[in-house]
């Protein structure tokens, strides 16, 4: 590739808004090669000369970054948003070289060490504290990283990371495998009887997936549906099949995975904990739980288990009556629970909860969706916004440079007028090249570097409905919450007002609480003069009907002892295996879990229950001794909107007042300051776990 090549790729340009309208597959290699290489050269420059001050250890290495966020990040943001064979072949060829790159920084030794000289020298006394933070936080991430072992210890402390990455893949392949191999085929439409047209188009494609040559394709309607232990198809059949001894032969498949055979996990879970138990120690901790609380909020892994303790407590009673009136509602319903009124069992609850959720709330998805065109949702969060944290959003569609048409571009300026941030949001499902799900990524962060301050940009992503025969993207209320959810993560992102890099917006905050802008911003689908305000029949205007807001109040919190539960078993066996089992003390890793679930199962767990061999999140993901931040962010999450529910949520003033300080706080601070000292400030006391239990209906 030629220079004048190399003068016309998109991903080289490094200022302004990334040139995401130009961007093709055949500039990603070109672009990376230089990149990497002007850095390497850079990076050995650094090396050399690095020096125990702030510019030289750490602003340095922000601005060996910027080509980065500019050629590498839009290559990861198109996987999601744009992807194509070419695209993924691009990116795979260079992965592994950026991967190389980004391990000799954060492992470098000369690097570590001028942080760690700055750390203990003169020049640290006149470092603000975010800078402190910043330092503190890069030379834990290197001793994390194994950076101040040597000899011996650093040998084995490398062979345990590369037995680690070995059997963590196997361990998710055997899951992967297992699930493929088991399934159901039925041909009688009188067995499929009940189930929702969107699981029988699943399970007919899933059929026809496996046909070969000229063997006749089965269609939605006829069959043969094919059915599998993957969620999407799992978790629809245990609700809706009627056949309730399919029921029960699928659900002891799944929890049965990964159990037995070739894919049998169970040696390979114990060799993961033995393997983090050795890990923490060379690190100098007792146990891997505290080796994965040091780098988050949570202060001691007696803090998590007396949250632990609090939700248990007060969901334990709900559970059971919740229990109770699905079972009543079988026992009317007489024959479905076979001869000889048997018990209701595992296998019975999804069936029959969702029976009672008909039953009681009585309004579909359907009915809600032409109350909430895109636009009126919009137009009703980005008020809020101006109303609880006075910033203003308008839309600057034809101001940036796009990847597909229907993506928007907004910009948000403060209560003086001034333009502080950006975003994009791509709102509308596109399976042929999206990734489905919804997220929040960051475009450019917000820095100030040699007298020049570069703004926030962010991306919102979702797979709302998109607009069709006529009518506008018509949301459903999940969407809605979605939106919400992922516009919270982009507002800490874009409200920032921290000038470095590492600190600014959602970098640098602890990881579980990272979901509390997010899930505060839910909260607000529930508030009645924001959901009202927003919604807007797509035909006559008219706002959604009282009758059905209050229902939707009311399904929030069914089930939700049962919900708490589940969570708590799946949180306190995480911590009990990383936090205290030992393999010589006696009990099995499953006796564990057994143990636990008397305190977190309404229904005992089937003796043959081996669910733990497909716990994919804490055995092969990266929630090991971290299961526990789902609830410990909702904790937060939900006391911080009690603030404005204390004040009074139809008061609009209390409301501006309480949510200016949260925008100063929470969302301007991010991770420049411990997520404790900041929830603090916001909220004039720590964390209390009341508001999650009054919310879910459990106080
Ligand atoms: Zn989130």
């Amino acid at each position: 590739m030629s220079t004048s090549d190399l003068a016309d790729n998109p991903l080289l340009v490094t200022d302004g808004l990334p040139r995401f309208d130009r961007i093709k597959p055949e500039h990603i290699v070109p672009a990376i090669h230089k990149i990497l290489a002007d850095a390497s050269a850079r990076f050995d420059e650094i090396e050399k000369n690095v020096k125990p001050t702030w510019a030289s250890a750490v602003e340095s290495l922000d601005e060996l970054n910027t080509p980065f966020q500019y050629g590498w990040s839009p290559v990861s943001h198109f996987l999601g948003v744009l992807n194509s064979p070419e695209l993924r072949k691009a990116h795979e060829e260079v992965l592994p070289e950026v991967v190389t790159f980004s391990l000799r920084v954060s492992q470098s030794e000369p690097a570590y060490r001028a942080l760690k000289e700055l750390k203990e020298g003169p020049a640290w006394a006149s470092l603000s504290g975010p800078q402190r933070r910043i330092v503190d936080h890069k030379l834990l991430d290197a001793e994390l990283a194994g950076i101040g072992l040597t000899g011996e210890k650093r040998e084995r402390f490398n062979a345990i990371a590369q037995e680690m990455s070995q059997v963590t893949t196997d361990f998710s392949n055997h899951v992967l495998d297992a699930t493929k191999a088991f399934s159901i085929t039925l041909t009688d439409p009188a067995d499929v009887e009940g189930l929702p047209p969107s699981l029988l188009r699943l399970a007919s494609q899933a059929h026809n997936s496996t046909l070969e040559g000229d063997q006749t394709l089965g269609t939605e309607e006829a069959g043969p549906w094919r059915f599998t232990l993957e969620f999407p198809s799992f978790g629809p059949f245990m609700q809706h099949s009627r056949r309730r001894d399919l029921r029960e032969k699928m659900y002891r498949a799944y929890v049965t995975r990964a159990a037995s055979g070739d894919w049998d996990n169970s040696p390979l879970i114990t060799k993961i904990l033995a393997l983090r138990t050795e890990e923490a120690q060379l690190l100098g901790f007792s146990t891997f739980a505290e080796l994965s609380l040091a780098k988050k909020m949570a202060p001691s892994v007696e803090m998590v288990g007396a949250m632990f303790k609090t939700l248990r407590d007060a969901s334990w009673s709900a559970a059971h009556r919740e229990l109770d009136e699905v079972r009543a509602l079988a026992a009317e319903s007489g024959a479905e629970l076979g001869q000889g009124g048997q018990p209701l069992m595992n296998w019975d609850i999804a069936f029959w909860s969702e029976r009672l959720r008909e039953k009681k709330f009585q309004f579909t998805d359907e009915e809600l969706r032409p109350y909430f065109p895109l636009e009126s949702v919009l137009k009703g969060m980005f008020s809020l916004a101006e109303r609880i944290f006075g910033i203003h959003v308008s839309p600057a569609d034809g101001e940036a440079p796009v990847w597909h048409k229907d993506v928007r571009f907004f910009r948000v300026s403060n209560d003086s007028g001034k333009q502080i941030a950006a975003f994009y949001l791509d709102p509308y499902s596109r399976p042929e090249n999206k990734r489905g799900g919804a997220w929040m990524d960051d475009c450019l962060g917000r820095k100030f570097l040699h007298g020049k301050l570069q703004l926030p940009v962010a991306h919102l992503i979702c797979n709302s409905t998109p607009p069709a025969g006529g009518k506008p993207s018509l949301m459903t209320f999940r969407e809605v919450e979605t939106l919400f959810h992922e516009f919270g993560h982009g507002l800490q992102h874009m409200l920032t007002t921290v000038d470095y890099a590492d600190a600014a917006g959602i970098n640098g905050v602890e990881w579980d609480a990272v979901e509390l802008p997010s899930q505060f911003m839910e909260n607000w689908c529930y508030h009645r003069p924001t959901l009202l305000g927003l919604s807007a029949h797509y035909e006559t205007g008219q706002p959604l009907p009282e009758d059905l807001f209050e229902k939707l109040c009311a399904a929030r919190t069914f089930q939700a002892g049962l919900a708490m539960l589940r969570q708590l078993l799946f949180g306190m066996t995480d911590m009990a295996l990383h936090g205290s089992y030992s393999p010589t003390a006696g009990e099995s890793i499953f006796e564990v879990q057994r143990r636990i679930s008397e305190q977190t199962s309404v229904l005992p767990l089937l003796p043959e229950d081996r669910s733990l061999c497909a716990f994919t999140h804490i055995f092969s993901g990266g929630y090991a001794a971290g299961y526990y931040s789902y609830k410990w962010a909702e904790v937060l999450s939900a006391d911080a909107f009690s603030a404005f529910e204390e004040a009074g949520l139809e008061n609009e003033q209390a409301i501006a007042r309480i949510g200016r300080r949260f925008r100063d706080t929470v969302l301007a601070e991010g991770g420049s300051r411990h997520p404790m000292e900041v929830f603090k400030d916001f909220r004039g006391r720590e964390p209390n776990p009341q508001a999650l239990l009054r919310h879910n209906g459990l106080a």
